[in-house]
């Protein structure tokens, strides 16, 4: 009887909860050869990296309970390569993630010892952040941050299965494939016989761990990185491994691909570290970050950490000559790695193999952190044999003396097709499963945290029986990222780039609040303090465009802002003046102190240049971002027309009923490309690598003939039902 009450109170919310508990009896919901649950959660998250740790906190966040499951508690994100956050288009994605209130951005501001503004002498669109982090810090941060949150548990273990329940309701571990998995079989062919467009559909009930414990999970995201399969080379040895130091995840590797998922092997490389006391510094050029850095998080008021300065260097014709008289050692030219390579992060042994004519190679040297002398020698990721690598080093002037803490190696992991997912980062054929991060093919920290976001709200949102949350290629990096994997698939690790997207000026890092802290304070994950925030900050944003567009210039002021040369401004408003490329809003704002001045919201724009104490990188940036909007008003306005378009073709939802296999006129060639990867719109059907207009236009017929057919079919069914009923 409560039970009934519960449902009736909680209408939807509670509904899948209760349902995967198969309550009353949930602490053992079934029994099968002993199995039971020692443990029940709503959300269980696989792996706390940079992926798991967005999902788990997303998900706790909205309410839900929450375990974070890693094989070491005392790794949690871990940096397993180079100890920074951002870069261009990857600092975007953190804006994302903190816009929607994930914390990535938070904890690089707290650990971070180099900031930098990349791109600042090309268009804002393209301006990215970048933090050199202190690696030990940012894993210690994280975990405070994930420790303090109500509602998550973290637990040390190494999950081994996945525990699934049939559609029929039969229990089981998983053990028959959902679908044959096509890369193992063809290569990257489809199999000849597709299977039909509805796959057995399974739930996932919950995990079994390593140490014999059994987890009840209402949804489940896996998050492994490089772990899956992983395997290490180092030169001609090689040995299983998850990372330097970590054990590979291959039980679960194996469970996940006897279920079937389209799986592809993948690599990555690091380089050798240095210890920083065999450094002679004064050999390199530095370079220090910038003076007044620029946080990722939209909350953080000021970067506290003390700032450090990194080091450019080059190789020499002797390190050159090693490397080409030693590339057959390496794993990667051996034909011992069989995974494919990151094209845009190559080896040194990558470098100088595709580019035989470049004279040398530019790499820096990048402090770890505050409290070690350890050294990351960014430029010079390889699998060499240990003592190349010595010798490497060795032949750089200033390096000569250099002690090598740490080899460089690579690593070879399986990965999952991620055409097998839908935008929701659900596995299409299961129901409760979510992938996110390394795993889905992509390669970067912040190019798992925005998935692991993603995956946790949805598995959140599926859970309370809401619709998901997805974001299209016009609304932000994320969208971009996951429409490519779920559309095309990889088949090398994927990282963002600002040419990805088609509409750049709109996806602007000043603009990612804008674009998704509302979507985040919906969801349940911007708080009441940020949202203040953000609505103060809109609001000065606000008054300082009206502002420019409603104060004719002055000619008296012209001089004291550096302007004194921009012949005739007579009649112009700033608005117009902020137009021509010479003008800029740092001029604008000195033109206008007296105006600024007089307005509450604005006054402190007066203090920009003499209060050290004003947040000089915020309030910097709000005006930038008010002078981007104005400067660029045309060219935003075009993308805004190209962008309705899109949102066209993107508001056209593909049924998931529909039947390619009797689509007349559709070839074997577009069919197989459908149904492998059943897309949920006529624009992500458009984005699919080869598929043609004519395949569109009958796909979009389709929909309608088979829709008709079905609402035909539908009525006779009730006619006849009707029918019997009153002869009856
Ligand atoms: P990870 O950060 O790898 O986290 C995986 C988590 O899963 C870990 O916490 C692990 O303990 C846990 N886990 C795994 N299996 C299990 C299990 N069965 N049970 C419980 N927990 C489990 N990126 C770049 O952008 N540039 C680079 O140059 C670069 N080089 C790299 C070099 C190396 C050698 C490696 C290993 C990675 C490199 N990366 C690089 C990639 C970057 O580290 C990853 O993209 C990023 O860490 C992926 O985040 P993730 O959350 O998906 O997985």
């Amino acid at each position: 009887m409560s039970c009934v009450v519960c449902i009736v109170a909680f209408p939807r919310v509670f509904l899948r909860r209760l349902d995967a508990a198969r309550a009353p009896n949930i602490a053992n919901p079934y029994n099968k050869e002993g199995m039971a649950f020692t443990e029940q959660y709503d959300v269980v998250v696989v792996g706390a990296g940079h992926a798991g740790c967005e999902a788990a906190m997303a998900s706790a966040r909205m309410g839900l309970k929450t375990a974070l499951i890693t094989m070491n508690m005392d790794l949690i994100a871990q940096m397993s390569c180079n100890p920074a956050i951002g870069g261009v288009a990857k600092g975007h994605l953190v804006r994302e993630v903190d816009a929607l209130g994930g914390i990535m951005g938070e904890v690089a501001d707290a650990v971070g010892i180099q900031f930098r503004l990349l791109n600042t002498s090309r268009g804002p669109a393209v301006w990215s952040p970048r933090a050199q982090c202190d690696k030990q810090l940012y894993r210690v941060k994280m975990r405070e941050v994930l420790e303090a949150q109500p509602g998550l548990h973290i637990r040390q273990a190494e999950v081994v299965d996945l525990v699934l329940e049939e559609e029929a309701g039969s229990a089981q571990e998983m053990d028959a494939p959902c679908l044959r998995s096509a890369a193992d079989e063809t290569g990257d062919e489809v199999p000849a016989e597709l299977p039909r467009p509805a796959r057995p559909h399974r739930r996932v009930l919950g995990l079994k761990l390593r140490d014999g414990r059994n987890l009840l999970a209402g949804a489940t995201i896996i998050t492994t990185g490089t772990f899956l399969n992983g395997l290490i080379h180092c030169g001609e040895e090689r040995y299983p491994a998850g990372r330097s130091g970590e054990p590979a995840s291959v039980l679960l590797g194996e469970a996940l691909r006897r279920l079937g998922l389209r799986t592809c092997r993948l690599k990555t490389g690091t380089p050798p570290r240095l210890d920083g006391r065999t450094i002679k510094w004064d050999m390199f050029e530095e370079q220090p970050g910038d003076a007044d850095p620029t946080p990722f998080s939209f909350r953080t008021k000021k970067i506290v950490q003390p700032q450090v300065s990194c080091h450019l260097a080059f190789t020499t014709p002797e390190t050159l000559r090693l490397i080409r008289e030693n590339v057959h050692r390496s794993a990667m030219y051996s034909g011992r790695i069989e995974g494919i390579g990151p094209r845009y992060c190559p080896s040194i042994e990558d470098k100088i193999v595709k580019f035989p004519d470049k004279t040398q190679h530019q790499f820096f040297l990048e402090p770890e952190g505050l409290n070690t002398h350890e050294v990351y020698i960014n430029g010079m990721s390889t699998s060499l044999p240990m003592e190349v690598q010595w010798q490497m080093v060795h032949s750089i002037p200033g390096l000569d003396q250099a002690e090598l803490l740490r080899p460089g190696y690579a690593i070879e992991y399986d990965s999952v097709d991620a055409t097998e997912l839908d935008r929701s980062l659900r596995v299409k054929c299961m129901e409760g499963l979510y992938l996110a991060g390394q795993i889905n093919g992509t390669s970067g920290y912040e190019e798992a945290a925005c998935q692991g976001i993603m995956a946790g709200i949805n598995a959140a949102l599926w859970l309370k029986g809401e619709p998901p949350f997805t974001m299209d290629r016009t609304e932000g990096y994320t969208g971009i990222l996951i429409d490519d994997l779920i559309s095309k698939g990889t088949n090398e690790p994927y990282r963002m780039f600002t040419s990805r997207a088609e509409f750049r000026l709109h996806l602007r890092i000043d603009n990612a609040d804008r674009r998704l802290t509302p979507h985040g304070r919906r969801l349940g994950l911007i708080n009441n303090e940020a949202w203040g925030e953000y609505e103060q900050k809109q609001a000065r944003m606000a008054a300082l465009e009206n502002l420019l567009i409603g104060s004719k210039v002055d000619p008296g002021k012209l001089a004291a802002a550096d302007l004194g040369e921009l012949g005739t401004v007579a009649g112009q408003t700033w608005a117009q003046l902020l137009k021509r490329p010479e003008v800029s809003i740092e001029s604008a704002l000195i033109a206008l102190r007296d105006e600024l001045a007089i307005q509450p919201l604005l006054a402190e724009l007066t203090r920009l240049d003499q209060d050290p104490a004003v947040r000089r990188a915020q309030l910097r940036n709000e005006a930038r971002a008010v002078e981007t909007e104005i400067k660029f008003a045309g060219y935003l306005d075009q993308q805004k027309k190209a962008i309705e378009k899109l949102k066209a073709a993107e508001s056209v939802a593909i049924p998931e009923w529909i039947d390619y296999s009797v689509i007349s006129g559709l070839s074997r060639e577009m069919r197989e490309k459908f149904e492998r990867v059943r897309p949920g719109t006529i624009g992500q059907a458009s984005r699919i690598p080869g598929v043609t207009p004519a395949a569109l236009s009958l796909v979009h017929v389709s929909i309608r003939l088979q829709g008709a057919g079905r609402m035909h079919a539908t009525s006779q069914v009730n006619a006849t039902l009707s029918t019997n009923a009153k002869v009856g």
